[in-house]
């Protein structure tokens, strides 16, 4: 059975859908204005695995992730560099697609933008409005009045004295309280037309909060089965949507709210500011990726040890991103492909009754922990070089893909040049590597230097070969097949 860590009770709970045999759930998505970051993710693939897992046992998951296309942020780079919101979010959406299919993650089954929810979102804002727990400020804001709301703090777990203790409110004279939040923002001369709506405030646009809890209500109903998000919107982001939620309906917005944990870099926090903020595609594209083009050309090898590097940590653990640890990631990963390389997997599918599947299952249904599920497919990997198994390899590659790993050909894999193996870390990058069309063509000199029964110089070949981190595996028939270390 399966039991997931609700940030709302702080306990793992059994999991019991609303309607049986189905699950509803709604994950934050992107602020569409830049490119994605590592943080953004760890946030993509944790809930990856979770639909995935959702699946895999049997669930038909409705999963919702929306698009934020509209915000102060996409305002401001819109007018920076002279283009249209709509022209700015539409670029960042599909460079968002692309990092997102770069790393195996499946498009969520509904991909609301907010700016297709207004009217919606002004429905909620009214009957906040009649309820009292909204109103109307001298600067023409509409906000929300968190005093009216008794659960306030439930999900962060905290009083309002906590609250506007411990967080940094903005004094703000038009709010009746520091923590009150805005649900619409009236329009400024300056903002450009495409930013503003009617509306019974006049014109303007909405705040941010509410955009998620007009969706999830429209697209997937009340109560939700499960809310997700990043680990920085459970306040107030999501606190805010509780509030909006259950103050205009009743009710609850969503049985189990689950957060991801946070992506360090060398120990500190991500941000722009600190400088060392890293996008997925400096970290995964072949070569340079270019900054004028959504798309670009991923080497399969680096982004499937990004999806790695996230899958072995537990979803909700503090994750510490370094050189280093990528290295030991990839390290790892061609560990699991070796073994595929090794001994070829058959391909009966997945017996749930061998010990190592089901100690994966048991991983998975504990609040889905994937590094418990990973430590199976070493187990899996190690089984199968030890004893020549095919059996085990092939489960080994059918529950990987339960994960959206071992897909690839490990041939193919293993040519792919890594900056991150300890080979290429020692040669100063997959820049410096060899390509593929000079080592065939050496493979090839060797091979005719050992016709010639020349083999001083078929020796130095493989030593000048091994040198730049490519190993040679002489097949029976004459065939060399290469990899790179
Ligand atoms: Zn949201």
């Amino acid at each position: 059975m399966l039991h997931i860590y609700n940030t709302l009770s702080r306990t793992k709970e059994a999991f019991k859908p609303v309607h049986a045999g189905e699950v509803r759930m709604y994950v934050c998505g992107m602020t569409v204005y830049d490119y994605c970051h590592l943080g953004h993710a760890r946030m993509l693939v944790s809930f990856d695995v979770v639909q995935r897992w959702l699946r895999a046992s049997g669930y038909a998951v409705d999963y919702v992730r929306n698009i934020t296309d509209i915000d102060d942020k996409i305002i401001r780079r819109a007018v920076e560099t002279g283009r249209r919101m709509h022209e700015v979010t539409d670029y960042f959406i599909d460079a968002m697609h692309a990092d997102e299919g770069a790393l195996g993650v499946a498009r969520p089954d509904q991909e609301p933008r907010a700016t297709q929810y207004v009217g919606e979102m002004l429905d909620i804002i009214g009957r906040l409005e009649q309820k009292g727990l909204a109103y109307q400020a001298d600067d023409g804001d509409v906000n929300y009045s968190v005093r009216g709301f008794p659960g306030y703090g439930k999900l962060s777990g905290k009083t309002l004295d906590d609250l506007r203790a411990g967080e940094r409110v903005a004094v703000d004279s038009s709010k009746r309280d520091p923590l009150d939040f805005v649900l619409w923002k009236a329009a400024k001369p300056e903002e450009p037309p495409e930013t503003k709506w009617e509306s019974p405030y006049g014109f303007g646009r909405p705040g941010w909060h509410i955009e998620c809890s007009a969706m999830s209500k429209s697209l997937l109903g009340l109560p939700l089965d499960i809310h997700g998000g990043g680990p920085d919107l459970k306040f107030p982001h999501h606190e805010n949507e509780i509030a909006q939620t259950e103050g205009a309906f009743g009710g609850t917005l969503a049985n189990i709210w689950m957060h991801c944990g946070p992506l360090m870099v060398d120990a500190d926090k991500m941000s722009k500011s600190l400088g060392n903020f890293r996008t997925i595609r400096q970290t995964i594209a072949q070569g340079e990726a270019p900054d004028s083009q959504a798309e670009y050309t991923v080497n399969p090898r680096e982004a499937e040890m990004l999806r790695f590097f996230i899958v072995r940590n537990h979803y909700r653990s503090p994750q510490n991103y370094t050189p280093d640890n990528l290295v030991d990631a990839q390290n790892a990963l061609d560990r699991l492909y070796q073994a595929l390389q090794n001994v070829a997997p058959d391909g009966a599918g997945i017996d749930w009754d061998e010990t190592q599947a089901q100690a994966f299952k048991a991983a998975m249904d504990d609040d889905f922990n994937s590094s418990g599920a990973v430590a199976a497919l070493f187990e899996l990997a190690g089984q199968a070089n030890r004893q020549r198994d095919g059996r085990a390899a092939g489960q080994l590659k059918a529950l990987g893909a339960l994960l959206g790993l071992l897909q690839q050909d490990p041939v193919a894999y293993f040519q792919s040049p890594t900056r991150y193996s300890s080979a290429a870390m020692q040669q100063g990058g997959a820049g410096e590597q060899l390509d593929a069309a000079a080592i065939e063509a050496l493979i090839a000199e060797r091979a005719q230097a050992k016709q010639a029964r020349d083999f001083a110089r078929a020796d130095a070949i493989r030593a000048e070969l091994r040198a730049a981190g490519i190993e040679l595996d002489d097949k029976p028939g004459g065939v060399t097949q290469w990899r790179r270390a």
